[in-house]
């Protein structure tokens, strides 16, 4: 109940910044590229030139990205620390953030499919992260339990990614089995409804998330802009035996949350635009109050909007306080995605 006050002013979000390769149609189309990465320098440069005069713009970030950043060169640098700390009994939330078709996806997941549990050079933050995870605790010879869940957030409403299929429903059926946020007075949340599968093994987890990510595919290519609009939660929860003092055993807790969100451009920016938007049901509300919740955790806010949205509910537990939080913006570097790119860069910023 402390720990808010506790914090001694220190809030842990790092902020990253991953610019993708200019894809085939792109490159066949000879889009020009507006972004310049310096890995060294963590800067981003967006080159701009109005009425011919070259107006270019730097941001800088804890970590910059270029096109060629390999799924492990990103993995080992920055997601790697923060999965030590989960061990080590701490909450932390990986965020990927940034237009549709960026790469947020490609980021968390990629290549989630596994040879004999053989990791591939795509695989993504999530499946890294799992074979960290167990490859820790194995080779301390912990005793150790582990739960998982997969959750979509789309339009304020939760649905189990994990649950067993049901043939005869169709996926807007409003008869599914609904899941609610209720609070459970110290500080966290409990999802009621959701599947929480206990887990022994790496190999067992990619089978899981290899049934929740086809499922988000299905739905995506049956509602238009479903996945665009939806975001998606993986968490897993770790109970490692530290200690036995007495009769009393220490237990670490941790959880890591890994956040795959809705596209930026689904986020709501200028006022003229607002009565349109939410009559059109774009707003999305998780999205935006997910922005205001970091943007009081880095100003040190009193309020934090946690109660705003089902996301920031959702996650509370695991944002503030003593966590620690990465968001990993995602951009094109093709002139077509500039206003977005801007955009992205900007929140991206702000949450620093
Ligand atoms: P998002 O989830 O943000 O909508 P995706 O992850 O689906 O975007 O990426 C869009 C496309 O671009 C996919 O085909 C993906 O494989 C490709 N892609 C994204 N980032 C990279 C990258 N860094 N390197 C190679 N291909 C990428
Ligand atoms: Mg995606």
């Amino acid at each position: 109940r402390h720990q808010d006050r506790d914090r001694g002013g220190e809030v842990n979000v790092q902020v990253l910044l991953r610019c993708r390769p200019l894809n085939d149609d792109e490159q066949r189309l000879n889009i020009p590229k507006v972004i310049s990465c310096n890995e060294q320098r963590r800067e981003i440069t967006v080159l701009q030139s109005i009425a011919n005069k070259q107006v270019d713009r730097a941001f800088t970030f804890d970590k910059v990205f270029g096109p060629k950043a390999q799924q492990r060169s990103i993995y080992d640098h920055a997601i790697s620390p923060i999965v030590n700390e989960v061990l080590e009994g701490f909450n932390c939330t990986v965020f990927a953030y940034g237009q549709t078709g960026t790469g947020k996806t490609y980021t968390m997941e990629g290549g989630m499919k596994t040879k004999g549990g053989e990791l591939s050079a795509e695989a993504g933050v999530i499946p890294r992260a799992v074979r960290q995870i167990f490859d820790t605790l194995e080779a301390q010879k912990s005793d150790y339990s582990m739960k998982v869940t997969f959750l979509e957030l789309y339009n304020e409403e939760i649905t189990d990614l994990l649950a067993p299929e049901d043939c005869t429903r169709s996926v807007d059926d409003k008869q599914k089995k609904p899941i609610s946020l209720m609070e459970d007075g110290k500080g966290g949340v409990i999802v009621r409804g959701l599947e929480e599968e206990v887990v022994y093994s790496a190999i067992e987890i990619y089978s899981l998330l290899e049934r929740g990510s086809s499922k988000r595919r299905t739905v995506d290519t049956l509602l238009n802009k479903h996945s665009s609009r939806s975001h998606a939660v993986f968490s897993i929860t770790i109970h490692v035996k530290d200690a036995t003092i007495g009769d009393e055993e220490l237990i670490k807790c941790g959880k890591l949350n890994l956040v795959d969100l809705a596209g930026s451009e689904n986020i709501l920016r200028s006022g003229s635009r607002e009565g349109r938007a939410r009559e059109a049901g774009e707003i999305n509300k998780s999205l935006l109050t997910l922005g205001r919740v970091i943007n009081a955790l880095v100003e040190h806010s009193a309020h934090i909007p946690y109660r705003d949205s089902k996301l920031t509910r959702l996650l509370r537990d695991s944002l503030g306080g003593k966590t620690k939080t990465c968001i990993i913006a995602t951009i094109s570097p093709s002139l077509h995605c500039l206003e977005e790119t801007l955009s992205t860069l900007d929140y991206a910023c702000r949450a620093k």
